[in-house]
């Protein structure tokens, strides 16, 4: 039953994140003003706010003038839904819970606006490293550790990490190609994931990702034709792996 409420509380979150997915990149206020069809510009009344099923009564059209609403829309706030309610189901009300919650919705808004616009804004990654580090001082076993400065040391090292990977290779990949092969956005997309996971489940990330990548990667040339495929929901998808089955993984792996 609670389940069900946090997947329902997820999805409300998922509509507003919807309105950060649409309005971060073209650099307008997430909060004013209210929202407003893109296309006839008429303020949405809250009965057709309602995350899911507002796009399933409208079957995905403004009431006003019919324009076709992105399927991004109910696709998030899914997404956002079902995340919710499996942290919830897996870390119950801890700490960890709330903490898991910032770092997938961060996750799912940075995807979608890389998807879309091949970039992903500063806005959510610099203020998400800092939310990190903060939650790891604040709460030590986040990191696994029980004292405030290890904690805090092993989220920096997940920053390191995960920002220095990427970097890295993308270091690697303009020397051997000639172009750029990684933006700044996604050293600074995993630099946010280090500093909430650490650096053991961050370099998990960082090679369970091109697996995914592969998969989506397919999937966009197939869809519409395109040759740069964004690297974001790749690192993003394997991030929530990490985060329910990184540990378990590791393991069985390194016996760790
Ligand atoms: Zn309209």
């Amino acid at each position: 039953m609670t389940i069900i409420l946090f997947f329902i509380l997820g999805a409300v979150i998922g509509s507003f994140m919807n309105v950060c997915i649409y309005r971060l990149p073209r650099s307008k206020s997430v909060v004013r003003p209210r929202s407003h069809c893109i296309y006839c510009q008429k303020t949405i009344p809250w009965y057709d706010n309602i995350p899911i099923l507002s796009f399933l009564a409208l079957r995905g059209k403004c009431r006003f003038c019919g324009a076709k609403i992105s399927a991004r829309y109910i696709t998030v706030e899914i997404l956002a839904g079902l995340i919710s309610a499996l942290l919830f189901a897996r870390f119950r009300l801890s700490a960890e819970f709330f903490i898991l919650w910032y770092l997938s919705g961060a996750l799912i808004v940075a995807s979608f606006i890389d998807l879309e616009f091949q970039e992903i804004p500063d806005e959510i990654t610099i203020p998400g490293i800092l939310v990190g580090l903060s939650a790891a001082a604040l709460y030590p076993p986040l990191m696994g550790e029980a004292k405030f400065l290890p904690a805090v040391f092993q989220s920096f090292l997940g920053v390191i990490a995960g920002g220095g990977s990427i970097y890295l290779i993308g270091f690697i990949g303009e020397f051997i190609f000639k172009k750029e092969a990684m933006g700044g956005g996604d050293v600074k997309l995993l630099a946010m994931i280090g500093a909430f996971l650490g650096w053991k489940l961050t370099v998990f990330t960082f090679f369970l990702a091109p697996f995914f990548g592969s998969a989506i990667g397919i999937l966009l040339k197939i869809k519409e034709g395109r040759d740069i495929i964004p690297y974001g929901p790749h690192l993003s998808l394997a991030a929530i792996v990490a985060v329910f089955y990184g540990e378990a993984i590791l393991k069985k792996l390194f016996l760790f």
